[in-house]
């Protein structure tokens, strides 16, 4: 193969990534994690993991990520904070320019971006996020001691963020659009039986009302035609995850309509020596674990297109 200046890069460092770090430099391979802030990605605004293996007690989801990159960092995988603006996959060495103007160029690629919060896309969304908007309960959820707020979504996230919230908030209503729940029955039923927590169903927040000081109200929707005012000083929208996919060459790739990228079962793109794995990847189960096998299986096909495993 031609020279590069690593065997592989992995771009994102959330569980996928640090996982494909920890095998590769295991192996032994030349490679770089490039990573624009802080390893961890959506793991590290998670209060409470209580699904990832050999934690029988749970463990709060900045800790997961501290023994993910100790664990990485005991083999020495290099890593560099920086943000990519560019990739360019088509070719046998792969080119990566970064934001500071470098390029960076590898024989094989791992994408590990990630994903990030949906939005509702209403009225004073935009410009009350940060005074009252909050997309991150973990991250919020302490300034709002003692008030009444909302948690717009049905699936997991909301409910188990939901049930978080109670350690602060007086009320907490949920907005959903249907009058069932998608959260796992487990999550449902610690959320039906917390008196904090009430239901409004089949409702959609039509328009975030507030001023300097923050949420004052929220306009909703129902779905039998009326409209209602719901009195909170903070909504938390936890309505799933969109693509990280800004930076990837989109034209080079093939992704799914919502924009993630499609994999085979051995986590190839459709580009030789490109894989991917977690959030970034189109699948329906986005489990902590799930990235963790992800990445496991992008590394050892990396390395089986690399010469190193035969
Ligand atoms: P999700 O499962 O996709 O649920 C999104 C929720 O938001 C759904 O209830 C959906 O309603 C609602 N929604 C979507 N767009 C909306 C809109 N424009 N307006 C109003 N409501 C909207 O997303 P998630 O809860 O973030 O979970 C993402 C993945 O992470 C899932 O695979 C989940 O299982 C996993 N996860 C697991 C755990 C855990 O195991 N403890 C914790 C967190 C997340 P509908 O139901 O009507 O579609």
């Amino acid at each position: 193969m031609q020279q590069a200046d690593y065997q592989l890069i992995i771009v994102g460092g959330g569980p996928a990534g640090l996982t494909a770090g920890l095998y590769a430099a295991r192996a032994r391979l030349k490679t770089l994690l490039l990573e624009k802030g802080a390893t961890g990605g959506q793991v590290l605004v998670t209060d409470w993991v209580d699904n990832y293996p050999a934690f029988p007690e749970g463990i709060n989801g900045f800790d997961l990520i501290d023994k993910m990159t100790a664990h990485v960092d005991r083999f020495d995988l290099e890593k560099q904070f920086s943000t990519v603006a560019s990739l360019d996959l088509a070719q046998d060495i792969k080119t990566i320019s970064l934001e500071d103007g470098n390029k960076l160029t590898s024989q094989a690629v791992i994408l590990c971006t990630g994903a990030k919060p949906r939005k509702i896309g209403v009225k004073g969304e935009e410009e009350l996020r940060g005074k009252g908007v909050s997309y991150c309960a973990t991250c919020d959820g302490p300034f709002y001691r003692n008030q009444e707020i909302a948690v717009v979504g049905g699936g997991n996230t909301a409910i188990q963020e939901a049930i978080h919230l109670t350690k602060f908030a007086d009320k907490i209503t949920v907005i959903h659009r249907r009058d069932e729940l998608r959260a796992t029955k487990i999550l449902q039923e610690k959320a039906f039986a917390e008196k904090k927590i009430d239901f409004l169903w089949n409702a959609e927040v039509s328009e975030i009302v507030g001023g300097a000081s923050g949420v004052e109200s929220l306009s909703i929707a129902h779905k039998d035609g009326t409209t209602s005012s719901l009195p909170v000083t903070g909504i938390f929208i936890l309505i799933g995850i969109v693509p990280n996919n800004e930076v990837l060459p989109l034209d080079q790739l093939e992704t799914d309509e919502s924009g993630f990228l499609i994999t085979d079962t051995e986590m190839s793109t459709t580009l030789p020596g490109v894989y991917a794995a977690g959030d970034i990847r189109s699948k329906r189960s986005r489990q902590i674990i799930n990235a963790a096998g992800e990445a496991a299986t992008a590394e050892q096909s990396a390395e089986y297109y690399l010469g190193h495993l035969e």
